[in-house]
């Protein structure tokens, strides 16, 4: 998911905070910068697999990830953004260049609970040149497992809602433009269309 100037981040921050126990601030993140996909590329509509081993390679993969997020920059990615059918999200709401990074990697994560209904404006790294306001449950809580290999639940809302919600979404193959009315996803289509046939 992207950074847009719709959302508070103070809210952002508090609920940042809260994952202090399970993701660790640090000052940087080692790893390469891995090719992200974009619509249409056919990996976005897969459906990733659960992971049944918490291996060195997939340590490498969330670690690539979380580089790839901060360089980009975005708040979320998931694995099938960056062409892996792994069910893995990496996230962190870094408000800005100057904090510390706290990145957080859920494995196989699965929203539990939902309440309530929030809209937001969101962005995505995999659709390019858009954004939206998309209905969303204003409260989840998610469980997952951390990369520590812990069980891990956290219950979110705010920013850290909407982006558990587009990063799971991803790994069941949706992207936020299902979210939005017909007419408004053709026009970004036509859109899309153009750019790309400018390039
Ligand atoms: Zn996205």
């Amino acid at each position: 998911m992207r950074t847009n100037a719709t959302v508070s981040w103070h809210d952002a921050r508090i609920e940042r905070d809260k994952l202090g126990a399970h993701c660790k601030q640090i000052m940087n993140v080692n790893g390469e910068k891995l090719k992200i996909f974009t619509y249409p590329a056919p990996v976005l509509r897969q459906k990733a697999k659960i992971i049944t081993n918490i291996n060195g390679d997939l340590k490498k993969l969330t670690d690539n990830m979380l580089f790839t997020m901060y360089s980009a920059p975005g708040i979320g990615l998931a694995a099938n953004q960056v062409g892996s059918l792994d069910r893995v999200i990496v996230f962190d709401l870094k408000p800005d260049e100057k904090e510390m990074k706290k990145p957080c990697v859920l494995i196989n994560p699965e929203i539990v609970e939902r309440e309530g209904t929030t809209k937001s404006e969101e962005a995505c790294l995999s659709v390019i040149d858009y954004s939206a306001e998309v209905k969303r449950s204003a409260k989840v809580l998610v469980r997952g497992i951390g990369i520590d290999e812990k069980p891990l639940e956290i219950e979110a809302e705010g920013l850290l809602a909407i982006c558990l919600q587009h990063e799971i979404d991803h790994l069941n193959g949706i992207l936020f433009i299902d979210h939005i009315s017909s007419l408004k996803r053709a026009m970004y289509k036509k859109k899309l269309k153009k750019i790309l046939n400018k390039e």
